[in-house]
């Protein structure tokens, strides 16, 4: 067994519990207001107040090990979901590496090789939909604080990394030397944030003149500009299969209790990811059925 190779595994497991570890504050503080996530260094126990050592602060060991699901302070129960979110992200973070990163290239972490650039991003990017996905899911909301910045962000990735856009529909730039594919895939993702905003606004519009009240949130607006800044058009995909995804789910959530809330979140980062990862496939065969449908 080479050494070096494990390693390199071994760092980015401990990089994802270290991330899901940051994501569990984030997931905790973001939506509360008044609690800083970079001021406040040392989390608390939310019923008696006592500070967490630095001991306990280790990913899922201090969990298992140490505390063993209880409060040092005052006995009660930490949540599961702590050590799952590490344990999530942990998995998330090696699951692209081998997704991503050629064989021959995981002893070397270098961002100069294309797999190692193109996982990078991909971790920052589910890593932020997790994050989303778990806050609305508790809350309702899809902070401003996480989905403003993105729709900012996003373009810049497709320039850094245009392989994260499935195709570009319009380029601009083509059959030049050095950086043009990475300028397409900057307009491509400009271009896409506005088509998403102006398209839901519209949608919402109608929607809240149809029925008198907001069809789908501010929230999911911004999130999908954001997808949209990073997918180019493909983001209209994106709401096709988050829809099919929440109408299931959706649907077997109201069989069994009546009065459950589904968040639309989730389902746009499932949706996101089944594009960013899989969208050209899932458009062909799709189209592929439709096209056998109407032949018959
Ligand atoms: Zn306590």
């Amino acid at each position: 067994m080479d050494w070096i190779y494990s390693l390199v595994v071994g760092f980015v497991a401990v990089l994802g519990l270290l991330v899901g570890s940051f994501l569990n504050v984030v997931i905790y503080r973001l939506p509360r207001e008044c609690l800083s996530i970079w001021r406040q260094t040392r989390s608390r126990c939310p019923r008696c107040g006592v500070q967490l050592r630095w001991f306990d602060n280790i990913p899922l060991l201090s969990y298992v090990i140490l505390l063993r699901g209880r409060c040092r302070g005052c006995g009660a129960r930490i949540s599961w979901r702590y050590p799952l979110v590490e344990l999530v992200t942990c998995l998330v973070f090696l699951g692209l590496l081998f997704l991503d990163v050629p064989q021959e290239q995981i002893r070397y972490i270098d961002l100069a090789f294309g797999g190692w650039r193109l996982w990078a991003m991909h971790v920052l990017i589910t890593s932020t939909l997790f994050a989303l996905s778990v806050i609305d899911y508790d809350y309702r909301i899809l902070p401003d604080a996480l989905t403003k910045p993105s729709i900012a962000i996003a373009p810049f990735l497709v320039f850094l990394v245009p392989e994260l856009m499935p195709s570009t529909f319009w380029e601009p730039f083509a059959g030049g030397e050095g950086w043009s594919p990475n300028l397409n895939a900057l307009v491509n993702g400009v271009m896409g944030a506005g088509a998403a905003m102006g398209t839901l606004w519209s949608i919402g519009w109608l929607g809240s003149k149809a029925f008198r009240k907001p069809a789908m949130g501010l929230g999911d607006v911004k999130l999908l500009a954001g997808m949209g800044g990073i997918l180019g058009l493909w983001f209209l995909l994106v709401i096709v299969v988050a829809s099919f995804a929440g109408s299931i789910i959706g649907l077997i959530v109201l069989a069994i209790r009546k009065d459950r809330y589904v968040p639309f979140g989730p389902f746009l980062a499932f949706g996101m990811m089944v594009v960013m990862f899989r969208g050209p496939q899932l458009l062909e065969s799709v189209l592929d059925f439709m096209s056998r449908g109407a032949a018959h």
